[in-house]
């Protein structure tokens, strides 16, 4: 198996399909080459086949709210309910002091990105979020587009430490799991529709 994998999870509501892995060389244009050990790394999902079937850890930080922790959120092919929600609660709209389930793609997104560079530099690294859920009130306020995925609860903007921000989009977009947005400081990925990128001069989405 290869993608991001098939989510059922009846209490969030969210039925993900199976997305087939795409490589990193049509992207070549978006790694700098300082970084060209990394983007040019195979994917966890190649070297090892059964990525998707061990413990689905992320380690976060939250840069407005300084929260961060480190969640096994599945494991032994079940979701970890109280981590997979620790997990959403880290991404709430502190404006409005509001949490909603997150799609947990957004969460095995990076997961993978976070293997993916343990795989390529052999150390290990974190997200740093800037936004994750947002009402439509908050949406509104910090600009962002009409259709957000934000206020889906199905969207993420940040970064992962160690990686440049033009590397890290090229790592999310090679899974095609919904949207890519590259920004000066962040990059935004959605999923649960079609694949697209743009860079930052588009409205954020
Ligand atoms: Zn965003």
């Amino acid at each position: 198996m290869s993608g991001v994998p098939t989510h059922e999870h009846a209490r969030c509501g969210v039925q993900r399909r199976g997305i087939v892995l795409g490589g990193l060389a049509s992207l070549a244009g978006l790694v700098p080459r300082r970084s060209m050990a990394l983007g040019g790394a195979r994917t966890p999902m190649e070297a090892d086949p059964s990525f998707w079937s061990q413990p689905r850890v992320v380690k976060v930080r939250n840069v407005d709210t300084r929260q961060q922790g480190e969640f096994v959120y599945w494991r032994d092919g079940r979701y970890v309910m109280d981590e997979y929600y620790a997990l959403c609660a880290l991404g709430l709209d502190r404006h409005a002091m509001k949490a909603v389930q997150i799609a947990p793609q957004v969460f095995d997104l990076m997961f993978a990105t976070q293997a993916w560079f343990f795989g390529a530099e052999r150390k290990r690294t974190m997200h740093e979020l800037t936004s994750m859920y947002r009402t439509p009130d908050t949406n509104k306020a910090v600009g962002g587009s009409p259709r957000s995925q934000h206020i889906l609860g199905r969207a993420a903007d940040g970064r992962l430490q160690g990686v440049s921000v033009g590397v890290y989009a090229a790592m999310l977009m090679s899974f095609k799991a919904g949207g890519v947005g590259l920004y000066a400081n962040h990059v935004h990925w959605d999923v649960g529709r079609s694949p697209e990128f743009w860079r930052g001069k588009k409205k954020e989405a």
